[in-house]
């Protein structure tokens, strides 16, 4: 932050009192911090009144934007009514019966529970021990390793920081714990090798997962997660044909596959589900952030009938199904879940995203010209650019010039939020943007963009 303004009074209290999540803690006062006030449609404003158009929905969530009047009126009138009851010892809540119900509707394959959760995080952790007590119920109590992938992101908890693959969620965190097994990052640009095409290094990275479960004895593997297009790793897109060819070896050896759908859910590729826009074929699903369209926290992981099955076989051994949290299938959260997927559905958010998809990707593909971006990758409404030192080597920037989180830097300065990862800059825009917005939105990064050397 430019250092010759003064600090509000805001922002002298929250240096004074947040520790700040995903944050380079020692520079707070240099870059930040940044208090958002209020929202509106695609934009925020801070405590001066600047608008900024959000382009990562928050963090890849409020895919209805801000202060929408429905979403409101439903979590009024959730909170006169019921604010707060739990499904524990089979208590039961309309909010969360109708929202099952809806995410069984249109759910990919076909599913038969919906368990509620607070967060991505503790979706995917639920999976884990979902996994593990499957296992158990099935007599398997040696199929328990889990296999996650390079770059993948699928929570902080320590059991879904342990699946996630970036360093920096397990150096100093004393992560990954046991059991869980990294696999190829499928992302061709940056890991394809010297004169490799995108089919050899396909053939390569399952030839290499093929190893992985022969090495460690497919008998010790439960299951495999995947986030359909890794979000948080830089908006990967796998190469055609990656998910079928990795669905085969895992049908082979009876290995779950648990989609991470936390960023891909409910119209952000394009369809309901990423695994819909890229050909995979889920045995379980993780979801949260877009489920409410964040105007709430609730995640949830939906299991088919068969494996909810070996759940009754294990609690009736033990006496009883001993897991869950305080807050999942909170009735807030619940109510304003079943409201999203009606506007979802009602206002056809996802026949939006897909009229809107066109713009988006001509004006990153025309970002491709500029002598920093290496790779411009997108699919429906979400996306990132990849800077690079040199186009013709890909040769990354030095890690400690910050290449990328000066470029969010400067959208910041340019009314613009977008996420840094790494020197990618990650777009999400709300889903509800016009193409009159997402103009807007690429000029602006333009300017951001004109300003990094
Ligand atoms: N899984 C994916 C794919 C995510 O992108 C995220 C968060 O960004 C999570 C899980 C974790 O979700 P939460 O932050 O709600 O715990």
């Amino acid at each position: 932050m430019n250092q010759s303004v003064p600090l509000t009074n805001l922002q002298t209290r929250d240096i004074s009192s947040v520790l700040h999540p995903y944050t380079p803690i020692h520079r707070l006062g240099e870059i930040g911090p940044l208090v958002i006030e209020r929202g509106e449609g695609v934009f925020v404003y801070d405590t001066q009144g600047r608008d900024y158009i959000e382009g990562m929905s928050g963090l890849w969530c409020a895919g209805l934007g801000f202060g929408d009047e429905e979403m409101i009126d439903a979590a009024t009138e959730q909170l006169r009514t019921l604010p707060y009851y739990h499904l524990f010892g089979a208590k039961g809540t309309e909010s969360a019966i109708e929202l099952a119900e809806k995410l069984k509707e249109i759910a990919p394959v076909p599913m038969s529970k919906v368990f509620f959760t607070s967060s991505g995080s503790e979706a995917n952790d639920t999976q884990v021990k979902l996994a593990w007590y499957m296992n158990n119920a099935k007599g398997r109590p040696n199929k328990k390793k889990i296999i996650s992938r390079m770059k993948a992101y699928h929570g902080v908890t320590v059991m879904s920081a342990s699946l996630t693959g970036l360093p920096y969620n397990h150096i100093g965190w004393d992560l990954p714990v046991d059991r869980v097994l990294h696999t190829d990052c499928p992302h061709y640009y940056r890991f394809g090798q010297d004169g490799e095409t995108e089919q050899e290094f396909l053939n390569r990275i399952v030839g290499s997962l093929r190893d992985l479960i022969e090495r460690e004895g497919p008998d010790t593997i439960a299951a495999m997660i995947a986030e359909p297009i890794m979000g948080a790793g830089g908006v990967i897109i796998p190469p055609a044909g990656y998910y079928p060819a990795i669905q085969a070896l895992l049908d082979e050896h009876d290995i779950i596959f648990i989609s991470d759908e936390v960023i891909t859910g409910f119209g952000r590729t394009g369809n309901w589900w990423g695994s819909q826009t890229v050909n995979m074929r889920p045995t379980t699903i993780s979801t949260a952030k877009q489920l409410t369209a964040a105007y709430a926290p609730l995640g949830a992981v939906m299991v088919p009938e068969d494996i909810y099955q070996a759940y009754v076989d294990h609690s009736k051994q033990i006496g009883t199904f001993g897991h869950g949290f305080t807050y999942g299938g909170h009735p807030l959260g619940c109510a304003l879940g079943v409201k999203a997927i009606e506007i979802y559905q009602k206002r056809d958010i996802i026949g939006h995203v897909r009229s809107v998809a066109p713009v988006f990707e001509a004006r990153m593909k025309k970002l491709t010209d500029h002598p920093l971006v290496g790779e411009v990758r997108h699919c429906g409404l979400v996306g990132a650019v990849e800077l690079v030192a040199d186009k013709a080597t890909k040769r990354s920037f030095d890690p400690k010039k910050g290449v990328g989180a000066q470029c969010a830097k400067f959208c910041e300065e340019n009314g613009l939020i977008q996420r840094a990862i790494v020197d990618s800059i990650a777009f999400c825009p709300p889903m509800i943007i016009t193409e009159a917005q997402l103009n807007e939105l690429f000029d602006r990064f333009e300017k951001a963009l004109a300003a990094c050397e």
